[in-house]
């Protein structure tokens, strides 16, 4: 196994030999004194991750599943889902398929959901929402939306509205700050800037996020917040989880926190995609809005070739760069450049896309 990666899709994304290797060690009990040890762990580490004193825990799913349980557990009544593409708009999915009376706030696809527009939108419907779901980082696209503003204007015009924020494609590789944020349930699955093979989902809640489950008598079981919350307070879990990728969280989130540092991480996220950017601009426009790039993916449009030839000869040359996705499908090409992707290994994939696009 080599520490080259060749892989830049935008989740799941290129994992570490170092990472994989834990995957494979002998099972544990997860009522065992071991596990509780790896939990206690890996759940401090979480609330350095997400910037939180609040609660944090993990579940064995995908992110989706806890955007669904984000919903259950919140929203009793009314949500509004910002959206500015396919990943935003997956929020609206969910709740419509749980029932729920949604309003849809479009940014439109490509660019980054606006503050102010936001703000009036809640002010002319005012206490009307049970939550606001944000998407940090839009994978579709590649915008990264403020959530700092964006949440403090739901906060400001919408009070008791919970904030929601799916954070999937940018924790680990774009800064958060959930409490100096104010938000409410913040989740990311683990393939993409942390750099885990998919199967577990973290997530950070709050004080009012937990208050508002308490008055939902129907949470279900499998997702029901308050029982991670009683279960992580004795470095414990509510079903049997995955077990691997516990090994595998804690090294990483060590390696993330104490080894490369968050500040130096976020800085070569930084330098990944104004690598990207600046070395394709002779052959692709940036699809979306320049102001909002992503540090974790970029959604390329070839000026005069096809984005699919370009996958594809890429593919033949041993490089996997990722397809367009829903509505941009055929338009454009992503490159994801999230997670341990080491800046030599990127600049190697241009220098031949340099090629195979560039002419
Ligand atoms: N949200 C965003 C921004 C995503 O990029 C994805 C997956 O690509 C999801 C949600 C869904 O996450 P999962 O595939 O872990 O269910």
């Amino acid at each position: 196994m080599t520490d080259q990666c060749k892989f830049f899709v935008p989740g799941p994304t290129w994992v570490r030999p170092a990472i994989l290797q834990e995957l494979s060690r002998p099972m544990i009990g997860h009522r065992s004194a071991e596990f509780k040890e790896l939990f206690h762990g890996i759940n401090a580490d979480l609330k350095t991750l997400f910037a939180t004193k609040q609660d944090t825990f993990i579940v064995t799913s995908s992110g989706t599943g806890v955007m669904q349980a984000a919903l259950e557990n919140c929203v009793a009544r009314r949500v509004l889902v910002t959206t500015c593409g396919a990943f935003s708009e997956r929020w609206l999915t969910i709740a419509e398929s749980l029932g729920l009376e949604c309003d849809r706030f479009d940014a439109g696809w490509g660019n980054a959901v606006n503050p102010d527009a936001l703000a009036d939108h809640l002010a002319s419907r005012r206490g009307n929402y049970d939550a606001v779901t944000l998407t940090h980082n839009e994978t579709s696209t590649g915008v990264t939306n403020d959530i700092a503003i964006l949440a403090s204007a739901v906060r400001e015009e919408s009070p008791d509205s919970l904030v929601l924020v799916d954070a999937v494609s940018a924790l680990a590789g774009i800064p958060m700050a959930f409490d100096q944020w104010n938000l409410d349930v913040c989740l990311a699955s683990v393939q993409k800037g942390i750099a885990l093979p998919p199967g577990i989902t973290v997530v950070a809640a709050s004080a009012a996020a937990m208050e508002r489950a308490r008055k939902h008598p129907y949470r279900g079981t499998y997702f029901d917040f308050l029982e991670y919350k009683k279960q992580a307070e004795s470095d414990s879990v509510p079903a049997t989880p995955s077990i691997p990728h516990f090994y595998a969280l804690a090294k990483q989130l060590t390696h993330i926190i104490r080894e490369e540092t968050l500040p130096a991480r976020f800085e070569r996220h930084r330098l990944l995609r104004d690598m990207t950017i600046e070395r394709t601009a002779k052959y692709t426009r940036l699809a979306s809005d320049p102001a909002h790039a992503s540090m974790t993916v970029t959604a390329l449009e070839p000026v005069a070739s096809d984005a699919e030839t370009i996958r594809y000869a890429m593919k033949e040359r041993g490089f996997t760069i990722g397809a367009g996705y829903g509505q941009w499908k055929e338009r454009t090409f992503r490159i994801g450049h999230m997670g341990d992707i080491p800046l030599k290994s990127l600049e190697q994939m241009l220098d031949v896309l340099d090629k195979v696009a560039g002419g």
